[in-house]
């Protein structure tokens, strides 16, 4: 392949509150970047989620987390624009900034199918298509929307295929099986908060800043 092949290649874009990453998220993310052949997946932890509880960890301490974990694996990348930007972090703003730095890149936004069932909520929804793709990872407990407008979308714009992917800017949908690990950054919280060990659940560099750092309280031992 030669460089202005690599050039094309689509770049992904992970974000999520990451409070803390997990090896759901993880798993995820390096299953998608092998089998659409992205570029490189950019992680980027929300600064301000604004339409949800604010994050128990703070921001520097969730971008650290995301830091050690994704350590030592080419083509991942930890993009901090979010934390570094003020008000409330909106996907469509991030992904603008992203399209005019990467006028020519696909771009593939993934989301958990709980994530895309909430999208119509989302600021500027309609306008992420245009902008980005949307590619959509099974989540345990999830179903993909059966009617309405989320289902009509998927109807005109879904592909089962990566390579439409590559073809264009933005704009497709892509469902894709991950291998499902049934991990929640709630059910973490609640695990530590219990007192109980989240050992083989996260990564142990994020276990070990999650024990000195003390954000999720009690402590395991
Ligand atoms: P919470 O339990 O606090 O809602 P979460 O585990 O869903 O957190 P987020 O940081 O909110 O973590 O998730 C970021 C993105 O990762 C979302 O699009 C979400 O759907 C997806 N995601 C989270 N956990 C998994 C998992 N186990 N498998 C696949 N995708 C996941």
């Amino acid at each position: 392949m030669n460089s202005l092949a690599l050039d094309a290649r689509p770049i992904g874009i992970f974000g999520g509150t990451f409070d803390p990453i997990h090896l759901g998220h993880l798993r995820t993310g390096f299953e998608l970047l092998q089998s659409l052949q992205l570029s490189e997946l950019r992680w980027i932890p929300v600064g301000n989620p604004g339409h949800r509880e604010p994050p128990l960890a703070a921001a520097a301490v969730r971008l650290e987390m995301v830091r050690v974990a994704i350590a030592g694996q080419p083509g991942f990348v930890l993009d901090d624009r979010e934390v570094r930007r003020s008000g409330v972090s909106y996907t469509v703003d991030t992904l603008e900034g992203l399209r005019a730095e990467h006028p020519a890149r696909p771009l593939c936004l993934v989301l958990g199918m709980d994530a895309f069932l909430g999208l119509t909520a989302w600021r500027r929804w309609a306008d992420i298509l245009t902008l980005a793709h949307l590619v959509v990872a099974h989540r345990p407990g999830w179903q993909r929307p059966g009617q309405g407008p989320l289902s009509d979308l998927l109807a005109q714009r879904g592909t089962t295929h990566a390579a439409d992917l590559h073809a264009a800017l933005a704009g497709r949908i892509y469902v894709h099986a991950v291998t499902q690990l049934e991990i929640s950054s709630t059910g973490l919280r609640d695990i530590i908060t219990a007192g109980r060990d989240p050992r083989f659940l996260v990564p142990e560099p994020v276990r070990a800043i999650i024990r000195e750092t003390g954000c999720y309280a009690a402590q395991t031992d």
